[in-house]
């Protein structure tokens, strides 16, 4: 870590890192040295071969750092709880939004049934009109056969009566010939 009044590089110094560099003004800031002045490898983080490290600070008094490594411990154990903490909400953030994407998949099966209901509806009033006109042209059709029927009845009722006159005419008309010899 590096301070505002402790930091750059320490070019007055003749010590050199196993990169042949300059050090670091780095304050070490984890553990029971925190807060310990020291100097450091200028490509830290960038490289692994190179662990130079130049105490400036001494050893902090024993009590002390046992403080610092119990900062530590309260610190993770929070970093922890945060961390648990926001595993949570997303967690229950995702469940909601299933629950979301839920409900808008059975407002959208809904509405598609609606529609088939619909379709279903006006289908079945098509059926019940072809239906309805079918059966009344079926009526139609039937009294106008009924009606035929009946005329054809009659006209056979008026040729046999009219044969049966006839056939009167003839025989009054053969008494009257026998009378008359
Ligand atoms: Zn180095």
């Amino acid at each position: 870590m590096k301070v505002s009044d402790w930091g750059g590089i320490d070019s007055g110094t003749q010590y050199r890192c196993r990169h042949g560099k300059p050090p670091w003004r780095m304050l070490c800031w984890d553990g029971r040295h925190t807060g310990r002045r020291y100097l450091g490898c200028p490509m830290v983080g960038r490289s692994r071969i190179c662990v130079f490290v130049k105490w400036i600070d001494e050893e902090w008094p024993t009590k002390f750092q046992e403080v610092a490594c119990t900062l530590w411990d309260v610190n993770a154990k929070f970093k922890k709880r945060a961390n648990d903490a926001q595993a949570d909400l997303l967690g229950a953030i995702q469940l909601m939004n299933e629950m979301y994407e839920e409900k808008e998949a059975l407002i959208t099966e809904k509405e598609d049934l609606a529609k088939e209901r619909v379709v279903l509806v006006s289908q079945k009033e098509a059926f019940q009109k072809q239906a309805a006109l079918r059966s009344r042209f079926a009526h139609a059709s039937c009294s106008t056969l009924q009606d035929r029927i009946a005329r054809d009845v009659q006209d056979k009722k008026m040729v046999f009566a009219v044969i049966v006159c006839m056939i009167g005419l003839m025989v009054a008309i053969l008494f009257g010939i026998v009378l008359k010899k």
